[in-house]
């Protein structure tokens, strides 16, 4: 446990939002049995997360537990599942942060690294950087004996290559050579996942883990290792995005979330969507964020049609959802 677990009063609140990634899946293409999956997952990642919770342990080992579930499934772009770049192989992104303490750690583009989402919090516990990319993660990865190992074709599954055919099919149709504006039907992203938690200790930590977009430039680097782009946590606000990354970089997007709780002293919710539904479409982005407060509201604002996500509220309800049901 971190060390910053504190036994707290049982009278504590906890919280836990998660996300399992923004992006458009038309109800009438999931099937019962695919949608019956996900939510068993997302269920899987919150009961994962609220363990912590409920023995008192700290948000970040909660932010960690849930996002290794969804790593571990296929069914998301994080870990096992990572969609296809455009050379045909995978390379993964995580980042996560623990609030009242302010550090940081991320690593970006890693290629053999089963869990991204532990080799970040290895990034912040035991080096002094916040961010590792490529080739010097995987060689500090070398370093650490709980960093799993795979060949990067671990990564792979069928669905993720087959949307990687349809969007090269799709590029090449349209002559264009580089990521640019909406792409029809082809799903570049889909399935980020993130988690933020408030432990008994009223602390907060927030984690994102993604394989990034698909038939990305080799070397492209999103929002999701990015602190205050696609992670963000302090002393009263945790998010993690997921979304059209290039955007959410741009908008500092996490970060502004919570600067505006800071400075303006808005509701949550209030400023969740500002960001999500106003500043990221305005400038051509879309996505979706998963946010909370110390106060244990949460907020789960997204403007792409679906986005998996999951919550536990302080007084223990809780509920999984893709849509807008
Ligand atoms: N934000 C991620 C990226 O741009 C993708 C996603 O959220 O699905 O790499």
């Amino acid at each position: 446990m971190n060390a910053h677990a504190q036994t707290a009063p049982s009278t504590a609140r906890t919280a836990l939002v998660i996300h399992g990634g923004a992006g458009f899946v038309p109800k009438e293409t999931l099937s019962a049995a695919d949608e019956k999956d996900y939510r068993d997952t997302l269920n899987r990642a919150l009961d994962a997360g609220n363990a912590v919770l409920q023995k008192g342990g700290a948000a970040i080992d909660a932010v960690e537990a849930a996002i290794l579930v969804m790593e571990e499934s296929p069914r998301f772009n994080a870990g096992k599942g990572a969609v296809f770049n455009a050379k045909g192989g995978h390379e993964l992104d995580a980042s996560i942060m623990e609030g009242h303490t302010r550090r940081a750690g991320a690593v970006a583009g890693v290629t053999t690294v089963r869990n991204p989402i532990k080799l970040a919090r290895a990034v912040m516990e035991r080096s002094p950087h916040v961010m590792l990319a490529g080739a010097g993660a995987e060689a500090f990865a070398d370093t650490q004996k709980d960093i799993e190992r795979v060949p990067n074709t671990w990564f792979d599954t069928p669905m993720r290559r087959k949307q990687l055919e349809e969007a090269q099919k799709k590029e090449a149709a349209q002559k264009a050579a580089v990521i640019q504006g909406d792409d029809g039907n082809v799903r570049r992203y889909l399935g980020t996942v993130g988690a933020v938690a408030l432990d008994k200790a009223g602390h907060i930590a927030a984690g994102t883990s993604t394989g990034g977009m698909t038939n990305k430039r080799w070397g492209r680097v999103g929002d999701s290792p990015i602190i205050g782009a696609g992670t963000w946590a302090d002393e009263r606000c945790g998010v993690s995005g997921t979304g059209w990354g290039e955007f959410y970089i741009r908008a500092n997007a996490a970060r502004d979330i919570c600067a505006r709780v800071e400075y303006t002293n808005v509701p949550l919710q209030k400023a969740a969507e500002e960001v999500i539904n106003k500043i990221i479409p305005a400038m051509g982005g879309d996505g979706g964020a998963i946010a909370l407060d110390r106060d244990g509201n949460i907020a789960l604002p997204f403007n792409s049609g679906s986005m998996f996500r999951g919550w536990i509220r302080p007084d223990g309800s809780r509920g999984v959802a893709i849509h807008e049901d």
